[in-house]
């Protein structure tokens, strides 16, 4: 029996045309209507009407790499194992919320692959009625040992971090010697693992890496990649790159133009804020993601889930609804889920250069960006 049925079953039907009355029937009928538009996937609406159907989920606010735009090089105050969620309770927040209309969710972190264990998380949510796609979000990294455990687990698609191409930059940007070969072998095992198109997540910094654009749209030619190109976002210490090393995504347009030309396409599956472009011939596709210069938030469909059990309606400010607490006193979440739907902002309040709108966050890292 699913969970729909089990509703139907709990209808009051029968005693109500027993007794005649219409108000129950009325009632009755309003509650299979809910059930039909939550089964049709209507999902669930905010405050302002956008339908929100999409969780990115936290697991760990640890990172195995420190890229200068996210973390500070020394890390941050990382979460105790007891604040954190267990796969479990995870598990049991992503039930209640697709029961009210959640249909995909994406793992990230932090490393998401640094959790022990990830494609039993997979497997559990896998089996969550309602649930019918899984994404990854990664410094690719760890892949090539577990490509293939979370591909079989049932992850659908993986989005992977490479801000730069050259060995010696990748290296300086994540603070860490030795990632660029990691990361590629990392983005091989994706490959054998048949997670195709692969999405490739480029943050854009004047100085640092603005210079590959073209480069990594030469890629596109052969690979079947989306290379994305994201305008850096002003989070805790990195607010000098922010002031400083800001590329607007018209110049990266404009760079892209001059290539030849550039053919507006719907891009792959995910729904994201990237807006996608093909050069003639190519394999793959170039997008943008541009939270500054022009931010997405009347197509906003998403809310997040922090590794310690908050609820956020947005990636920025303050509004976050805990969880974790009246989860393990047993406590509904689906008021909880509500309420914090309602209360979801119409927009971020970012300013480039400067801490306004961020609600105080050390990092993108801390509530899964
Ligand atoms: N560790 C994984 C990774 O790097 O893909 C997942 C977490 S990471 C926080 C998710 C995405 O956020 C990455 O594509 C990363 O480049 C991006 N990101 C982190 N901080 C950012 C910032 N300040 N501005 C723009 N993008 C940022
Ligand atoms: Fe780690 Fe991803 Fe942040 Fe880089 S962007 S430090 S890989 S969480």
């Amino acid at each position: 029996m699913t969970g729909d049925d089990r509703g139907d079953a709990a209808l009051p039907d029968e005693a109500a045309a027993h007794r005649g009355d219409a108000a129950l029937l009325d009632e009755a009928a309003a509650h299979r209507r809910e059930l039909a538009a939550r089964r049709a996937g209507d999902g669930m609406r905010d405050g302002f009407g956008r339908r929100v159907e999409y969780l990115r989920i936290s697991v760990t606010d640890k990172c195995n790499l420190r890229c200068v735009y996210c973390m500070p090089a020394e890390g941050l105050p990382w979460l105790g194992r007891s604040e954190i969620l267990t796969y479990e309770e995870i598990g049991d927040i992503v039930s209640a919320m697709a029961a009210l209309g959640l249909r995909r969710v994406r793992l990230t972190g932090g490393e998401p692959l640094v959790r022990k264990d990830l494609p039993r998380l997979v497997e559990l949510l896998r089996a969550i009625d309602g649930i019918d796609d899984i994404s990854l979000s990664t410094n690719a990294v760890l892949l090539p040992a577990l490509a293939v455990p979370l591909r079989d687990a049932g992850v659908n698609r993986v989005n992977i971090s490479l801000d730069s191409l050259r060995p010696d930059r990748v290296d300086a940007l994540a603070r860490r010697p030795g990632s660029h070969a990691a990361i590629f072998e990392g983005l091989r095992a994706a490959e054998d693992a048949g997670f195709t198109p692969i999405k490739v997540n480029v943050v854009i910094m004047r100085g640092r890496n603005d210079d590959e654009i073209e480069d990594f749209a030469r890629i596109t030619m052969d690979r079947p990649w989306h290379v994305r190109f994201i305008e850096v976002m002003p989070v805790g210490d990195n607010l000098g790159i922010s002031a400083d090393e800001y590329v607007p995504s018209f110049e990266m347009l404009e760079r892209l133009r001059r290539m030849g030309e550039l053919r507006p396409v719907t891009g792959p599956a995910g729904n994201g804020p990237a807006s996608y472009f093909q050069l003639d011939g190519a394999a793959g596709t170039v997008g943008v993601i541009t939270p500054m210069s022009h931010n997405y938030c009347d197509r906003c469909n998403r809310m997040r889930l922090t590794a310690n059990g908050r609820l956020r309606p947005c990636l920025f400010g303050d509004i976050e609804t805990d969880l974790r607490t009246p989860l393990r006193a047993g406590e509904p979440l689906e008021p909880l889920i509500r309420r914090t739907l309602e209360i979801k902002p119409e927009r971020h309040h970012l300013v480039q250069g400067s801490a306004i709108g961020s609600g105080g966050l050390r990092a993108l890292s801390q509530v899964g960006g």
